[in-house]
């Protein structure tokens, strides 16, 4: 195979752990009738393992340099499928349309400079993927799973959607270049949308607006971005059971959809 250079712009930190690469696969849990889309092939050490699973693969990578090795190295693979774009630029119905794709997982060692973009890509989509088992640094991976207490508008953006579980740690040195911190897998599953009445653009809009600054009541922040009275906010959070001393991270996703409903 020819040498790589990487490319620190575009994330390019290579597996190179065949203890990990099995253990992504084993935990997606593919069989042959499914189709995976993976983000960001790379060199191709989990594409190869996807492929082993005879799942349908397309496997989309913005590096042009990288897609002639992948052609190469899949050439004799029917279940495999390159695609040469950016992620964040492809138009994605129309490229499940293409392949007739209705159901469909997503198996990724993320990019990690757009990890919430491409989460919220595929969780925003009509056609959702049924689970997506990608790897993301540690502490995004925390962030995205956290509790009540710990909540943020990244949780809560993929709580709306899905569940998501932290499944194991990854060490930076499993990775060629060594990136600066752990990286980790996660898997959100049970991907549907949850609040079919809730417009998803306005629910958004109030989570931000609660999260909008850190440390101040969420009355006070909800009150500065949607320029309503204090009081009746206050009014409002009680009659949801809320008290007027509470922050934006104290709220379940449950919690936010009661909340959207009253504003
Ligand atoms: N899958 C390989 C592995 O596990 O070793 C590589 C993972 S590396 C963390 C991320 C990959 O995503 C790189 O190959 C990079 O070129 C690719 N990438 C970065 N930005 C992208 C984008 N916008 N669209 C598609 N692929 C992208």
């Amino acid at each position: 195979m020819k040498k790589i250079k990487h490319k620190k712009s575009l994330g390019q930190h290579f597996l190179h752990d065949e203890g990990v690469l099995e253990d992504m696969i084993d935990v997606s849990d593919i069989s042959e009738d499914e189709v995976i889309i993976e983000i960001g092939p790379g060199g191709g050490v989990l594409t190869e393992k996807l492929v082993q699973t005879g799942a349908r693969i397309i496997a989309i990578e913005i590096d042009e340099l990288l897609v002639d090795g992948l052609e190469e190295r899949f050439e004799y693979n029917d279940n495999c499928t390159i695609i040469n774009a950016d992620i964040r630029r492809i138009n994605l119905p129309e490229l499940l349309e293409k392949y007739a794709i209705d159901k469909y997982k997503v198996v990724a060692n993320l990019p990690y400079y757009i990890t919430s973009s491409i989460l919220r890509l595929f969780l925003e989509l009509i056609t959702q993927p049924t689970d997506m088992i990608v790897m993301v640094q540690k502490e995004v991976a925390e962030r995205i799973c956290a509790r009540v207490g710990d909540m943020s508008i990244l949780a809560v953006s993929v709580q709306f959607y899905g569940l998501p579980e932290y499944l194991f740690t990854v060490k930076a040195e499993s990775f060629e270049p060594i990136p600066k911190v752990d990286s980790a897998v996660i898997k959100i599953s049970t991907i549907i949308r949850k609040f079919e009445k809730v417009d998803e653009k306005k629910f958004f809009k109030i989570v931000k607006s609660g999260f909008c600054a850190k440390r101040k009541k969420l009355v006070n922040n909800l009150s500065n971005s949607l320029k309503l009275d204090k009081l009746i906010i206050e009014k409002k959070l009680a009659s949801i059971n809320l008290k007027s001393t509470v922050r934006a991270q104290e709220l379940s996703v449950n919690k936010w959809k009661e909340l959207y409903k009253i504003l």
